[in-house]
């Protein structure tokens, strides 16, 4: 039966993903930048890429208005390529700016790209136009992308572990995923839903179960991101409890590449100042919780370690 309301919204749709097309060839879709932080040292070890329309008339438009309709289509192969691509050349871009710093980018994976034959051969590509060492790029998937055809599943993430890339479980805790198959999925991180921390500076059950996912990640030898952490309390909430990593507004929003990176300089510089012996000037506030370089040694450095290939 017609039905006008639909039918209204099917072209709306469709309007949108013209659009969309035509932003792709414009160049309107832009790449933010979150940081990640060791939360015990607070060095920012890396960052997660977050994609932007940048449209011309309704100014920025954020993923939840456009990325699930890219998914309805071959739409989300080009969209997911460009991000890719853009992430890849800035992280080269800043691995060789701060060359001692280890930096990793961290790329969001949507189902249908993740179910895509081609995937490991475009991202193949993508590091070898860029220059970025596979092991600086990594892939985050959601359960659900891991879970559906479980042996499809395990056979792509095989491929891509081959390449060298890491690979991050995102959003863990909104999905069903199985214990006994999480076990054999070849995973590098855990990222720790960020409905889990927002409550964690009051008395609240997400203590345990940030805990539980902690010892759950430890145990099967992958580090812990916990996202969107939006207070300090969190942040020493999550430390206490054994989590690794944390990125969230308490440090840094999403930002353009050009603002991410004079977050990164400016807390690198405030480092040095702190670390100096004759530092005439205090550091800023934020920086004196960052420790200095030789403070940085101990278990989450050297788990960080061993997710960038890096030396400890
Ligand atoms: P996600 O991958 O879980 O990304 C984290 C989201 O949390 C981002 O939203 C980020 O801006 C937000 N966030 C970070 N810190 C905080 C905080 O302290 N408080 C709060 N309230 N939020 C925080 P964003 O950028 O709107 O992206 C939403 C989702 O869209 C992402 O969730 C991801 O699933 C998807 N997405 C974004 N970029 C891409 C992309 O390039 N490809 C694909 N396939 N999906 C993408
Ligand atoms: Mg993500
Ligand atoms: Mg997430």
């Amino acid at each position: 039966m017609f039905d006008p309301l639909s039918s209204r919204h099917a072209l709306e749709r469709l309007d949108v993903e013209a659009e969309l097309w035509t932003a792709l060839e414009r160049d309107e879709l832009i790449v933010y930048y979150q940081p990640i932080l060791d939360l015990r040292t607070e060095r920012i070890v890396g960052f997660e890429a977050l994609a932007r329309w940048q449209h011309p008339g309704r100014g920025l438009v954020l993923p939840v208005d456009f990325i699930a309709l890219a998914e309805e289509s071959d739409l989300i192969i080009a969209l997911g390529r460009t991000v890719l691509e853009k992430a890849c050349r800035q992280a080269q871009a800043w691995r060789k700016h701060w060359p001692d710093e280890n930096l990793v980018m961290s790329v969001n994976l949507s189902p249908r790209q993740f179910a895509d034959p081609e995937l490991a051969t475009g991202i193949a590509e993508v590091l070898r136009l860029t220059g970025l060492e596979p092991c600086a790029l990594e892939l985050e998937i959601t359960e659900s992308s891991a879970m559906d055809r479980s042996e499809v599943s395990l056979g792509i993430l095989q491929q891509l572990r081959a390449l060298g890339v890491r690979i991050v479980l995102d959003d863990f805790g909104t999905g069903y995923s199985s214990l006994a198959y999480l076990r054999h999925l070849p995973l590098d991180t855990i990222k720790i839903d960020r409905s889990f921390v927002t409550d964690l500076d009051v008395q609240d059950p997400n203590v345990g179960i940030v805990r539980a996912v902690v010892s759950l990640a430890h145990g099967l030898g992958v580090s812990v991101v916990a996202e969107g952490i939006e207070t300090e309390e969190q942040a020493r909430r999550l430390r206490e409890l054994g989590c690794d990593m944390g990125q969230g507004y308490t440090w840094a929003h999403p930002a353009d590449a050009i603002r991410t990176g004079k977050f990164v300089a400016e807390r690198l510089a405030a480092r040095k100042q702190l670390a100096a012996p004759d530092a005439a000037t205090p550091a800023p506030r934020r920086a004196t919780r960052a420790p200095a370089r030789s403070a940085t040694r101990g278990p989450a450095r050297s788990m960080r370690a061993s997710r960038t290939g890096a030396p400890g």
